[in-house]
């Protein structure tokens, strides 16, 4: 059905590949012409502890706005129950973003960077009941080994076209507006920060938010174009007790009593 997926997955790599080499691709956006984008936020955690920004978290939950967080272990592990929270909306996935956040994986052999990611996709798994299918490396640094090892762990690298640049204190809110406005397209997936690094992100998401509706664009999971579709159909036992989308007051509630 997105047979066309491949004409959209962008090489980053360069073009130096040896004859008969593998390319490994990157994807930069979701394969469609539909006006759509697909949210995405950073939970990176190297040493210090993160948590949630609660600013972004309330306004996506109390809004039921579709988005994908890319999680490193240690910020999995620091905040467990959140992302188990997070885990039972059918609007929220939860993937990989390497264990400890090294922002030098260019420079990892494939064993280091499966470690990574072995790590954190276990530690997800455990805390979700799901498997991560998508990675992102830390700062989007990698090489072509490292690349090529991770999708032979069965993922795909979802990076982005354009980044926000909302971990620079100097940018505010009002340029991390202009800048999305200016270089959004349909199919993008939009790169910020929801550990506290982005530092205007909380003011500026929903006037970017509210401004893409206006001029029509719907918010959608990078998984319901790529990959394994969320599962959205729950079972007919659990399915009045989880939270799910239509339902705001539970989904905000459970993560309010998470925080707590
Ligand atoms: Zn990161």
């Amino acid at each position: 059905m997105w047979g066309g997926r491949l004409a959209f997955v962008a090489c980053l790599v360069g073009a130096n590949f040896a004859a008969g080499a593998v390319a490994a691709d990157v994807i930069t956006h979701i394969p469609t012409n539909d006006r759509v984008v697909a949210l995405t936020f950073d939970a990176c955690e190297a040493g210090e502890k993160m948590s949630f920004d609660r600013t972004i978290l309330d306004y996506l939950l109390e809004r039921e706005i579709p988005f994908t967080v890319f999680a490193s272990g240690r910020f999995v592990e620091s905040n467990e129950a959140d992302i188990e929270a997070l885990s039972g909306l059918d609007f929220v996935d939860i993937e990989n973003h390497s264990w400890s956040h090294p922002n030098t994986m260019d420079r990892y052999d494939p064993a280091r960077v499966v470690h990574q990611v072995e790590r954190a996709g276990q530690a997800i798994l455990e805390a979700t009941g799901r498997m991560p299918q998508f990675f992102r490396f830390p700062a989007g640094n990698y090489n072509k080994e490292g690349l090529s090892a991770v999708e032979a762990m069965g993922y795909k690298v979802v990076h982005w076209r354009w980044a926000s640049g909302d971990p620079a204190r100097s940018e505010s809110a009002d340029r991390l507006f202009n800048r999305t406005m200016a270089n959004v397209a349909p199919g993008d997936i939009l790169i910020f920060h929801i550990n506290g690094r982005g530092y205007h992100t909380g003011e500026a998401l929903p006037r970017v938010i509210e401004q893409l509706e206006a001029d029509g664009y719907r918010f959608v999971l990078i998984s319901d174009y790529i990959g394994r579709p969320h599962p959205r159909e729950l079972p007919q036992t659990t399915a009045s007790v989880r939270p799910k989308r239509g339902n705001r007051l539970s989904a905000r509630g459970v993560i309010m009593q998470a925080a707590k």
